[in-house]
């Protein structure tokens, strides 16, 4: 079981991600991305182990081509021995609670939550089917970022609207990164020692995009994303909640369409639109160190939103087990997670400077001092938490 290759892959509307994970290997055998499909500066580029970038042009590449290019390096990286292949999808609507192994069905399902996201899931539903093509023999699994917050309670899940918008048209909250929230949820649980059935944790992923989620007893109970990643926390380009009249509002007085109103939520806002100088926090870091208002501004509306979130999900937990920062931002910035914890002490979290320092490019640890509530930094690892759930459902299916 531990020498069993699993290929991870996912799939964005002009891109492929792609890793090959072994169990016993602590980085992927091989790793990388197919970028700019179907347009002439499609290129492929990947890494051996830690090993140096390689790439090739792949002018005009749409998914399978790339996929054509990309399989014989990773079968070449297993030495022909590739035993599944792990697929992301965005969303499973409220037909998928776990990883499914894929096969027609699963395909008409994955396709009927497409309305509930346009710009994911059929990206993700050609990656699937050029690579089912390429190797009809492997087992497929589809691993849902959204399966891991189907625990939710109604009381958490439902949008105050009118019943029928939810029952005729799904209209209702979801989550999302429900694969990183629960590895870490995992990896906090082991780290510490505490079982994963008894086990009560607040989490904050921050990437790009960025949500909390309330993890009790292994089982997501609320989250801060919703219908779609635009709700809850300020993010790189998106700006989070914002009062749901704004939309009507741009469009009276600006004239502005659906479709610009939706560009600027998504593309210009968060932390590039309150900097107006980027979305990236290594750059507002910087920025902030030379006095720059804006960046300062952003920093702070950043992380007294996530403490506003936090304190707002701990309505779901029995008790605080312990505050999880990961993603880019949460693994790396000390500073946002200083902020944040500043605005949390009737939670009883206070950060300790020197191992919050300490705590940052991949290191795991605790940063809260001895009298306060755990504080962890737990890097994700959305790519083996993949990789687990297909090799746990091949393993399954095997002892059915
Ligand atoms: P994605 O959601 O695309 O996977 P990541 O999890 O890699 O993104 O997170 C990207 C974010 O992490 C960016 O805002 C980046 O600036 C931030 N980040 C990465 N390294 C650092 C660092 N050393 N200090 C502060 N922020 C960092």
């Amino acid at each position: 079981m531990s020498a069993r290759n699993i290929l991870v892959i996912n799939c964005g509307s002009s891109s492929i991600k792609f890793a090959l994970i072994n169990r016993s290997h602590s980085t992927p055998l091989i790793s990388g991305l197919a970028e700019r499909l179907n347009s002439a500066e499609a290129a492929l580029i990947w890494w051996h182990g830690g090993s140096i970038r390689k790439q090739q042009e792949l002018p005009g590449a749409d998914h399978r081509a790339a996929l054509e290019q990309l399989l014989p390096l990773v079968d070449e990286a297993c030495g022909g021995e590739l035993h599944g292949i792990g697929h992301r999808v965005v969303h499973g609507g409220e037909h998928f609670t776990q990883a499914v192994r894929i096969d027609d069905s699963t395909l008409e399902a994955i396709r009927a939550t497409v309305p509930l996201a346009p710009l994911h899931n059929p990206a993700h539903l050609v990656g699937i089917e050029a690579s089912m093509q390429l190797y009809p023999g492997l087992p497929h699994v589809a691993v849902f970022d959204t399966a891991f917050h189907q625990s939710m309670p109604e009381h958490a899940f439902r949008y105050a609207i009118p019943e029928d918008l939810y029952r005729e048209h799904s209209v209702r909250r979801y989550g999302f990164h429900g694969t990183s929230h629960r590895y870490v949820s995992l990896r906090a649980a082991e780290v510490t020692g505490l079982a994963v059935g008894d086990s009560s944790w607040l989490s904050a992923h921050l990437g790009n995009g960025c949500s909390t989620c309330a993890i009790v007893d292994g089982q997501s109970l609320d989250t801060s994303m919703g219908l779609t990643p635009l709700e809850g926390l300020v993010m790189g380009t998106r700006s989070g909640d914002v009062d749901p009249n704004l939309h009507g509002h741009l469009s009276r007085s600006l004239g502005w369409s659906l479709d610009e109103i939706d560009r600027v939520l998504n593309n210009r806002s968060g932390l590039l639109g309150l900097s107006g100088l980027s979305n990236d926090m290594r750059t507002l870091e910087q920025a902030r160190n030379q006095g720059h208002r804006a960046a300062t501004l952003a920093i702070e509306v950043f992380s007294y939103r996530l403490a506003k979130s936090l304190a707002a999900l701990s309505c779901a937990l029995p008790r605080l087990d312990g505050l999880i920062f990961t993603g880019g931002i949460g693994e790396n910035s000390a500073l946002v997670r200083a902020k944040t914890v500043g605005y949390l002490s009737l939670l009883g979290l206070a950060i300790d400077k020197t191992a919050n320092a300490r705590c940052v490019g991949g290191v795991t640890g605790g940063i809260n001092l001895p009298d306060s509530t755990r504080i962890l930094v737990i890097p994700t690892n959305e790519e083996k938490q993949i990789a687990l759930d297909t090799l746990n459902l091949l393993q399954q299916r095997k002892g059915a």
